[in-house]
């Protein structure tokens, strides 16, 4: 019996402009002032919205948080924002090293790293995503591709309270195609057993390692169930507010 809280993550990406994400965000938050799914519910909305949306949603249980974050906290980094900015926001957690970022912005385990820990820094939980390509899966490299990338990004200081890992097959974000839950949980349990070697059997049993990839209504509820599995980044179905609380509501 696992003693950790699902958290349900909304990654907006870059959609929505104030009207949008404001009420999409006040959708959740109405709806959690009056019913509690069994899971942490989080909006990760695109920078330009993420101060309206922390004062629309202030004082309710849906936490905000960015997509990404400089690993400094201050200088000349320009169109960058540190994690104290997302702190000073209202934001509670940044995700680091989405394989969009990895991809479009030739982010390292390295720099992720370095991400990961000026969130911490600043009191941020960070979520740290991991995943293999399908050119990686097809070579039978998976395992070996996320217990790397869990090496090479994991943050010192990581504990259970300041850092979630996502794992995103990279071939199932945005795809459609979703990830086995015999795929799921063998790749979750990988990262579980690294996370053990890295920071002990304590911290890694309490670790949430979320699911993303093409989670939806139709398929949260077998994935949520998985031993492995504790919760989900969600990018396109986080952009309905009833799509996004169907998948709360199977945890
Ligand atoms: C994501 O952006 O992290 C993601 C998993 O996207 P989608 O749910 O659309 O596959």
């Amino acid at each position: 019996m696992t003693t950790r809280r699902k958290l349900i993550a909304g990654n907006w990406k870059m959609n929505g402009l104030k009207a949008d994400g404001i009420a999409l965000a006040k959708g959740i938050a109405d709806k959690l002032a009056s019913a509690s799914p069994d899971c942490d519910l989080l909006v990760c909305p695109p920078f330009t919205l993420i101060a309206p949306v922390a004062d629309a949603v202030a004082g309710s249980r849906l936490a905000v948080g960015g997509q990404d974050c400089h690993a400094k906290t201050s200088g000349a980094h320009t169109g960058d924002t540190s994690p104290a900015m997302l702190a000073d926001l209202g934001c509670k957690y940044a995700i680091v090293g989405h394989s969009e970022r990895r991809t479009d912005h030739a982010e390292t385990d390295s720099v992720v790293k370095a991400k990961a820990a000026a969130a911490l820094a600043a009191g941020l939980v960070a979520i740290v995503c991991i995943g293999e390509t399908l050119a990686q899966r097809d070579a039978g490299q998976t395992i070996e591709v996320n217990r790397s990338q869990i090496n090479g990004s994991l943050p010192e200081g990581a504990n259970a309270a300041n850092t979630v890992i996502a794992y995103e097959p990279v071939w199932a974000i945005g795809t459609g195609r979703v990830a086995t839950p015999a795929q799921a949980q063998e790749v979750h349990a990988a990262i579980r057993a690294e996370l053990v070697k890295l920071i002990g059997a304590a911290e890694a049993g309490k670790m949430r390692i979320l699911y993303g990839g093409s989670m939806k209504p139709d398929n949260a509820r077998e994935l949520l169930a998985l031993p492995d599995v504790d919760g989900g980044l969600i990018g396109g179905a986080a952009l309905k507010v009833a799509d996004f609380w169907a998948i709360a509501e199977s945890c």
